[in-house]
C-alpha cells in the first residue's frame, strides 16, 4: 500500500522561508513551487527533508539543486506562459516539472537513461504542464524542436554554449553556469542575432559531461 504523508506544511515552509523571505517575488515561481511535491522526486527515506534548504542525492553521482537556486535561476529567466522551453539535465525531473507549469511545453535532455525513465515515471504520477523528455547529450541541445524562446542548463558547462545559442529564438534567453566564467550563473540574451551575456551570482553544479551512458 502506498504511504500517503501530507507534505504540504513543509512545502509551504519552504516557499515561505526559503524563497519568499529571500528575494523570490515571481508569484507564479512561488505558486509553482507550492503545486509541485518535491519528496516525490527524491528517496522516500528523505521524507519532509526533500523540503530542506539544500541539495539532495538524486544518484549516479547526481544531485537536485536547492530549492532557492532552482527559483533564482527561473526568476532571472522570465519565463512567459507561451514559451517553449529547453532544459538540459532533467535528472529528477523536479524541475521539469516546475518549468512545466510556468511555460507553454518542456523539452528536457538528460544524458544518463535511468535518470531520464525515472523521471518519467515519476511525472507521469503527477498533473504537469506538457513535457517531452530524451536521453541524449544535453550539449547538443534538441534540434528537432529548436528554436526554444527559453533555456535553462542545470549542469556546469565547462565550454562555451554556441550550439545551444543557435537554438534560442530571438529575444530568447538562456541561464547556464559556466565553468570557464569562474563558475558563475551566466545569463545570456539574443537580440537582433547578437548574443549578450551578463554574470550573475557564483553556484556549484555538477558538470556537465559528455555522450550518454
Ligand atoms: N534540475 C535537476 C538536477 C540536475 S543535476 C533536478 O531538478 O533534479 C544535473 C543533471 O545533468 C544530471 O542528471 C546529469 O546527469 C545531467 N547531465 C550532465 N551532463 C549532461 C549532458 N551533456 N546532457 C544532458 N544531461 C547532462
Amino acid at each position: 500500500m502506498e504511504r500517503k504523508i501530507d507534505y504540504s506544511i513543509a512545502r509551504r515552509r519552504m516557499v515561505q522561508e526559503q524563497l519568499a523571505a529571500r528575494d523570490i517575488t515571481d508569484r507564479r515561481i512561488l505558486e509553482a513551487f507550492m503545486e509541485v511535491p518535491r519528496h516525490l522526486f527524491l528517496d522516500e527515506a528523505i521524507g519532509a527533508r526533500a523540503y530542506d534548504d539544500c541539495s539532495f542525492p538524486i544518484g549516479y553521482s547526481q544531485t537536485i539543486s536547492q530549492p532557492y537556486i532552482q527559483a533564482l535561476m527561473l526568476q532571472y529567466l522570465s519565463i512567459n506562459p507561451q514559451d517553449r522551453v529547453l532544459e538540459i539535465g532533467t535528472g529528477s525531473g523536479y524541475l521539469t516539472a516546475i518549468l512545466s507549469l510556468l511555460s507553454k511545453e518542456v523539452f528536457s535532455v538528460e544524458r544518463m537513461g535511468a535518470l531520464s525513465r525515472n523521471a518519467e515515471e515519476v511525472l507521469s504520477r503527477i498533473s504537469t504542464g506538457r513535457i517531452r523528455l530524451k536521453t541524449g547529450d544535453g550539449s547538443n541541445g534538441w534540434e528537432f524542436y529548436a528554436p526554444f524562446d527559453r533555456i535553462i542548463v542545470s549542469a556546469a558547462m565547462a565550454e562555451g554554449p554556441d550550439m545551444l545559442l543557435a537554438q534560442l529564438k530571438d529575444e530568447g534567453m538562456m541561464i547556464a553556469p559556466v565553468v570557464s566564467d569562474n563558475e558563475h550563473l551566466i545569463l545570456f540574451r539574443k537580440r537582433a542575432g547578437a548574443v549578450a551575456s551578463e554574470r550573475l551570482s557564483r553556484c556549484a553544479f555538477v558538470p556537465l559531461l559528455k555522450g550518454v551512458e
